[in-house]
């Protein structure tokens, strides 16, 4: 099945169309670097950490992302929702690793002074844009493949309530109107509450997906939350 499917569909790289590559070399040094910032007030911030004054009991602690939302990488992220692309989840965590060795994020520096004890990885329930027909949740791809590389627990600790409208026509008040409640903490999380958090999604767009997703595990006994994504 596997080799009827690479004929159908050969591995080509998603910027240039290479094949044999998900992601060729040229295509990933063009992934342009985004300027780390504060996930509340989304202006500048050290590290990618939530700045002082912003700082909320129930708010994200943190964000940092791997590029920014354009060329290869959006195209990339694109692909993700075909689901016959584990090649390329994989390909894009090992791109994540690699930037986080080179740049010392913050929330790495964190991690490792914990030696990754009570952290774990966390992924945004399914999107609504995918609808459940396919059952396929790259977040939760990316934060499983990143949690065997890096070596963190990973658990499935959030489940959607409803389905939300589509967040692309909804503006600032809508859209945080549409998201609210729309998550809660799953029975997985509610045997293991953890401490620390690493929040998977693919994209930080308005940051409200996120935002509500902190602010259900702050309320269940989450000390620390902290958003990554591989674009914004
Ligand atoms: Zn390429
Ligand atoms: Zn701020």
């Amino acid at each position: 099945m596997n080799f009827l499917l690479d004929l159908l569909f050969p591995k080509r790289c998603v910027g240039c169309k290479k094949l044999d590559t998900y992601f060729c070399k040229d295509c990933i040094s063009n992934i342009l670097q985004t300027d780390l910032v504060c996930p509340k007030c989304e202006k500048l911030a050290v590290g990618g950490q939530t700045h002082p004054i912003c700082k909320r009991k129930f708010g994200l602690d943190g964000l940092w992302s791997l590029g920014i939302y354009q060329g290869s990488l959006r195209e990339a992220i694109k692909q993700l929702k075909y689901g016959r692309v584990s090649g390329l989840v994989e390909t894009l965590v090992d791109i994540l690793v690699e930037y986080w060795v080179k740049y010392q994020p913050f929330v790495l520096d964190q991690i490792s002074k914990d030696k990754g004890v009570g952290w774990t990885i966390i992924p945004v329930p399914l999107h609504w844009w995918r609808g459940n027909d396919r059952g396929f949740n790259q977040s939760s791809l990316i934060g499983q493949i990143l949690s065997k590389k890096i070596g963190l627990a990973y658990c499935d600790g959030l489940k959607r309530t409803r389905y939300t409208k589509s967040q692309v026509k909804l503006k600032g008040f809508g859209r945080h109107q549409n998201i609210k409640d729309a998550f809660e903490i799953s029975p997985d999380y509610t045997l293991n509450p953890v401490p620390y958090t690493l929040l998977i999604d693919d994209v930080w767009t308005t940051g409200s997906t996120l935002r509500e997703c902190a602010y259900v595990l702050k309320r269940n006994g989450a000390k620390k939350v902290w958003a990554l994504t591989l674009a914004r």
